[in-house]
């Protein structure tokens, strides 16, 4: 079976499709411009005897997206979609340049949408499939300084859970999971002591502790959950 794990070079990504292949999944490893971390993460993908097709794509490309998944989706349908690939570009709402906006929107929202469409549409004639969309504390609660974030992120947990209705008749679930601060390339520039004194269990996040979940999500022990949104955040919110 196949996981398909979009924004997978480093970080969250690169964590959910090594655990993935982990659990026996093949990785469709999508990411956007390092193509040398994204190879280190397929050695490691193949050194636990799973494939890992590198796929390198900017998920906002339409064409791009379609042009590379069309003819692979025509041999094989992921059985795993995780919707992974993003970035913040953050700045208070007064400051905010309109592509700041636009970019973060399109990233996460657009992204989302070019890719699983494709993916739906194929899984939808299996009658299986699981997607996860990884979203994020941000579009729980708000933050300031992310108003562009938020919006994506809220967005993301809306589109999750009427998709998660559309095609829970054919057996496809959809769920999101939400973290808090984790430590990827993302926190890079934050003040990470002021973070952590907010954080319950007083530490920020692995990028494994976030993948054990969606992984956890993907598994035939998670076969009656759907629409939801699971926090992988250290008690931050509740
Ligand atoms: P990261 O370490 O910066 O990794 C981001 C990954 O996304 C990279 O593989 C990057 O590829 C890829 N990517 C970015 N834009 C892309 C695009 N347009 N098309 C395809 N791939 C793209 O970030 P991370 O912290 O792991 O974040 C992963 C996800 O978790 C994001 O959706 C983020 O919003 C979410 N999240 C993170 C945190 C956190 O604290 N870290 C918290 C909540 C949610 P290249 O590097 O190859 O360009």
């Amino acid at each position: 079976m196949i996981a398909f794990v979009t924004g997978a070079s480093k970080g969250i990504g690169a964590a959910t499709a090594v655990k993935l292949a982990e659990a026996g999944f093949d990785i469709w490893l999508n990411y956007r411009s390092d193509t040398s971390e994204a190879q280190k993460v397929a050695e490691q993908i193949v050194g636990l005897g799973r494939q890992c097709t590198l796929l390198q794509f900017d998920v906002t490309a339409h064409e791009a997206v379609e042009n590379t998944l069309a003819p692979m989706l025509e041999q094989e349908v992921p059985f795993a979609l995780v919707n992974n690939a993003g970035f913040a570009k953050d700045g208070l709402m007064m400051l905010m340049s309109p592509a700041a906006w636009e970019d973060v929107l399109r990233v996460h929202l657009n992204g989302f949408f070019y890719v699983t469409q494709a993916v739906v549409t194929k899984m939808l004639r299996k009658r299986q499939g699981r997607i996860v969309n990884i979203a994020s504390t941000s579009g729980e609660t708000g933050v300031p300084g992310q108003t562009n974030y938020s919006a994506a992120k809220a967005g993301l947990i809306g589109a999750t859970r009427s998709l998660a209705m559309e095609v829970a008749k054919r057996n496809i679930l959809v769920n999101a999971v939400a973290p808090g601060f984790i430590d990827t390339a993302m926190l890079d520039g934050l003040p990470k002591e002021e973070i952590v004194g907010r954080i319950p269990l007083g530490r920020v996040g692995r990028p494994d502790e976030v993948a054990d979940v969606v992984t956890f999500l993907c598994s035939p022990q998670a076969t009656y959950i759907t629409g939801q949104v699971l926090s992988v955040n250290g008690g931050i919110y509740t």
